[in-house]
């Protein structure tokens, strides 16, 4: 099977190389010289443009920032829908808007080519490590296509529904957990303002109501949870303005079906303010410096 990988960059790169390592065929295409350059030494073959990539391929995996990316490489004049093989499969994994993917989808029934959705969690490392959790939004037959090959990469995969429903799962999860590490952001440093031994109140939360992923696993307040960002200065974890972008699309969608998310809308206020200081390549669970007195 011929796989083209589009957007090899922090997750890409590492999703493509394992592919690589499970002995697929990969072609490669970014607009990044650099990630080429470590696509190619991994043993993937470069391609000049998404079309060259796509029109030999059996699949297309896509990895892009955004959805604008999303609607040039498969849309646009110079698309991969309109050269892609009848009967072959689009997967994109980026974290878009659920309209976009169904519009490409759509388009891609035009042309006998089956798109489908699956965003995932688990962040560089998990790309790294071949870990994901995949949401996939696909009909049961595509369904059944894409899960051997998103194994290759994930240790998850979950059929979340029709196209769209993977990005629909994403962005209300991450919307949850933009709120809730703000949440014990703010706890802990309420508890430690008043006087309490932080690690006797994480002690507390972590085994009464109060617990959650962002309390036990990745707690903000530092040498709390082992390995959590917080302990390496917020370094190497989910960068605050990738949970703005994903907030940024949970209220957009929100705004489409007018369902009022109101502690969505104020966290993303929250996580704005914090890349406006200067973090929005801390990780998110920074957003605790908003609550902690400054230093001069
Ligand atoms: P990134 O910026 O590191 O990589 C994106 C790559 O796409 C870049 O190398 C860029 O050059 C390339 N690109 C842009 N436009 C292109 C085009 N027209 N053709 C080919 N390549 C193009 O971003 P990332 O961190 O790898 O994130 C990718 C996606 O995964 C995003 O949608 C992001 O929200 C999502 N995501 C990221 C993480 C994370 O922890 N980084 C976690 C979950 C989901």
């Amino acid at each position: 099977m011929k796989i083209a990988f589009i957007g090899l960059g922090n997750m890409g790169g590492s999703m493509a190389q394992n592919l690589l390592k499970a002995g697929q065929t990969v072609l490669g295409y970014d607009l990044s010289e650099k990630a080429l350059q470590q696509f190619s030494e991994s043993g993937g073959i470069v391609c000049d443009s998404p079309q060259a990539a796509a029109e030999q391929a059996d699949v297309v995996i896509s990895m892009l920032p955004a959805a604008k990316h999303v609607r040039d490489v498969y849309l646009s004049e110079t698309g991969i829908l309109a050269v892609m093989r009848a009967g072959s499969l689009c997967i994109d994994s980026s974290t878009i808007d659920p309209q976009t993917i169904k519009d490409v989808a759509a388009e891609g029934l035009k042309h006998q080519v089956q798109v489908c959705d699956a965003p995932v969690s688990g962040g560089t490392i998990g790309a790294k490590a071949g870990t994901l959790t995949f949401m996939v939004g696909a009909d049961d037959v595509t369904y059944e296509r894409v899960q051997p090959i998103l194994s290759f990469m994930g240790k998850n995969t979950v059929h979340c529904g029709a196209v769209g429903a993977g990005q629909i799962a994403k962005i209300c999860n991450n919307m949850i957990l933009g709120i809730s590490m703000a949440a014990v952001a703010e706890g802990m440093a309420l508890g430690s303002r008043l006087g309490i031994d932080t690690h006797a109140l994480a002690g507390v939360i972590n085994s009464s109501s109060g617990r959650c992923w962002s309390s036990e696993i990745c707690n903000p307040w530092p040498d709390i949870s082992p390995n959590a960002p917080a302990g390496r200065g917020y370094t190497d974890g989910f960068a605050s303005q990738l949970m703005l972008k994903d907030l940024g699309l949970a209220i957009e969608a929100a705004g489409q079906v007018k369902q009022p998310v109101l502690l969505g809308g104020l966290a993303q206020q929250l996580y704005q303010q914090l890349c406006l200081q200067g973090n929005a390549h801390l990780d998110f669970s920074s957003i605790i410096q908003q609550y902690l007195p400054r230093e001069n």
